[in-house]
């Protein structure tokens, strides 16, 4: 039998499915949808939940580039500043940096925190889990990493800190010839990639799929999956 469905995800049959509507906490059976449908609430008629089309490959495809994204934003030049002769060069990384040295502690802790860090995090704990369940395998921890992965969507902060980025430079070019960097795109491009990888997959396929790799790990469920 197999496990991976080209019109649905594999899921554990002898437990029950059962998601709240997030707008009017209707309780719904859940049921498996086709790829390309969504399941709406009997109620309000809001979305419950989506099957996207190869959602684990895309997942996959925008952590890696996220990840390469990621890599540029820190290390790649993110503004360039020309002001009465002087040049001065910045990478993301060094504006945490020059933010601590001239005592904006909490400022720059926070810049590290929701820009640095935890979208590192968010990204590592998108392939550890997308990798494995592609080619449904169960790697240890998978569990804390998929709760983990769902608490700090809410806090991470690419947006806004490149909205405050954008304002801080409408502010600059009155005073100096601004120039963006390949740093600057490559925040850009993370943070489509993260929102793009992110919103690729449904959180009920996706601790579907955890329950079936971790299924499979313990035990053979051939008769106990419902594709
Ligand atoms: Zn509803």
């Amino acid at each position: 039998m197999k496990y991976w469905h080209r019109q649905t995800w594999p899921r554990l049959r002898n437990r029950s499915h059962e998601v709240a509507c997030h707008f009017c906490d209707t309780l719904h059976q859940v049921d498996l949808i086709e790829e390309g449908q969504q399941a709406l609430c009997m109620t309000c008629h809001q979305a419950l939940y989506r099957n996207r089309p190869q959602s684990l490959s895309r997942a996959v495809a925008f952590g890696i580039t996220g990840s390469l994204f990621f890599i540029g934003m820190l290390f790649l030049p993110f503004i360039t500043l020309k002001a009465q002769g002087n040049v001065s060069v910045t990478t993301a990384g060094e504006t945490v940096l020059r933010l601590w040295e001239n005592g904006g502690t909490i400022i720059a802790g926070a810049v590290f925190l929701f820009i640095i860090l935890l979208p590192l995090i968010q990204l590592c704990c998108l392939l550890y889990l997308c990798i494995p369940l592609s080619f449904g395998k169960n790697f240890p921890g998978m569990v804390f990493t998929g709760r983990l992965f769902q608490a700090i969507k809410a806090w991470v902060m690419v947006e806004v800190f490149f909205l405050g980025t954008i304002v801080s430079l409408l502010k600059l070019v009155k005073v100096a010839e601004v120039t963006m960097g390949f740093g600057f795109w490559s925040m850009i491009g993370l943070m489509i990639s993260l929102a793009a990888g992110v919103g690729g997959i449904d959180r009920m396929e996706l601790w579907d799929r955890i329950e079936v790799a971790n299924a499979r790990k313990k035990e053979p469920v051939e008769g106990g999956l419902q594709c």
